[in-house]
């Protein structure tokens, strides 16, 4: 309902540590059922009433799935992304309303520019969901009082609730705005991570989707402290390489801070030939292959990149590289294969070719914390 966005519960401030100049404070706002809020504002009559936003259910024989739903209707059990036709039957006499993105997107622009206009290094990840940097006010207490400052100025500029979180990384502070909702404002001090995460299941964290889970579940883990307990090296046999973030996580460590990646650096594939050669058509056709491998790898770990280097030793050890910088950060294997080619073609001389090799640097993590719309 509306009036719980409109009288935010008290914070849940956890156990104070004293703050370490150097912890940086992420704090992660996000709107609360956004879209039937927007709906609410502009239709008053609706409020307090249960309200989804999605298709037509046609009496319940709609298809479709609901956008987003009022509180009220979440009382009934509606949920986001759950079909239309199983919405009606959990609730016949809910108002349904089609979705009207250009207004939702509208007016959230104008919230996005209130929240930018705080001064914060700012990231937008969904059409009702941001981060900001606060690490220059130096302490989580002064945070705490600017996310109550944004939710008192959401509420009196746009008649919307918001729930924040504030922790030393994105991943913590995004589960943290999710903690107590709506109008919630969860503090989640460096040194009580891991006791906070401890009592959640697995999937809250963000990027833990449905397989995620049944795969952990498999292996008896339900808790992120059961996820903690857990040898990494299990872990790593079911997740791979993403394993290791995860883990970590739970175990307290959220490294994720706005637009930084603290994993693997590089990803590289070679290879030798049998014989030293010049045919260019094979020199071409083995750094595709090479690229292929390269790429799998970066997409396997969902990971993009954005410089391309490709290695030439010729005959007598004589080794040259040569790399290429891409606009954008992909993961794509169009763009990837057409520089490592490019490459080639620049700095191949006819020479024979004794082994050639592909590597990917200045990877990245995309944000974990996919677009949830409305949620
Ligand atoms: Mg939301």
């Amino acid at each position: 309902m509306m009036c719980d966005a409109c009288s935010p519960p008290e914070p849940s401030v956890l156990p104070v540590v004293q703050d370490k100049p150097s912890d940086p404070i992420i704090l992660h706002v996000d709107m609360d059922s956004f879209y039937a809020s927007v709906e609410v504002q502009r239709h008053p009559e609706l409020l307090g009433k249960p309200l989804v936003v999605g298709a037509d259910p046609k009496g319940g024989q709609g298809r479709g799935v609901a956008c987003t739903c009022s509180y009220e209707a979440r009382a009934f059990g509606i949920r986001s992304a759950m079909p239309v036709s199983q919405a009606y039957v959990l609730c016949p006499h809910a108002v349904f309303l089609p979705p009207d993105f250009e207004y939702y997107s509208q007016i959230s622009g104008s919230i996005m520019d209130l929240f930018r206009s705080f001064g914060f290094r700012f990231l937008q990840v969904s059409i009702d969901e941001a981060y900001l940097d606060c690490t220059p006010l130096g302490s989580f207490k002064a945070a705490e009082l600017l996310a109550r400052q944004m939710q008192e100025q959401v509420r009196d500029r746009f008649g919307l609730g918001c729930s924040i979180g504030i922790a030393s990384g994105k991943t913590v502070a995004k589960i943290a705005s999710d903690y107590h909702k709506p109008g919630g404002l969860t503090v989640v001090k460096p040194g009580t991570v891991r006791a906070f995460l401890a009592p959640l299941p697995v999937k809250k964290i963000p990027g833990i989707g449905k397989k995620a889970e049944a795969l952990l579940l498999e292996l008896g883990i339900r808790t992120t402290g059961e996820l903690a307990a857990t040898d990494i090296q299990v872990l790593q046999g079911r997740f791979g390489r993403g394993a290791v973030s995860l883990h970590a996580l739970a175990r307290g460590l959220d490294t994720a801070e706005l637009e930084e990646y603290d994993g693997i650096k590089s990803l590289s594939r070679e290879t030798t030939f049998a014989t030293d050669t010049d045919d260019t058509t094979l020199l071409a056709s083995s750094l595709d292959t090479l690229a292929k491998a390269v790429q799998k790898n970066l997409n396997d770990d969902h990971l993009l990149c954005r410089t391309v280097t490709v290695k030439i030793r010729y005959q007598g050890f004589e080794t040259r590289t040569r790399s290429r910088t891409l606009p954008h950060s992909t993961g794509d294997a169009g763009p990837l294969h057409a520089s490592s080619r490019a490459l080639l073609r620049e700095m191949y001389d006819g020479r024979k070719v004794r082994l050639i090799g592909i590597r990917l640097s200045s990877i990245e993590k995309p944000d974990r914390c996919q677009m949830t719309l409305g949620v």
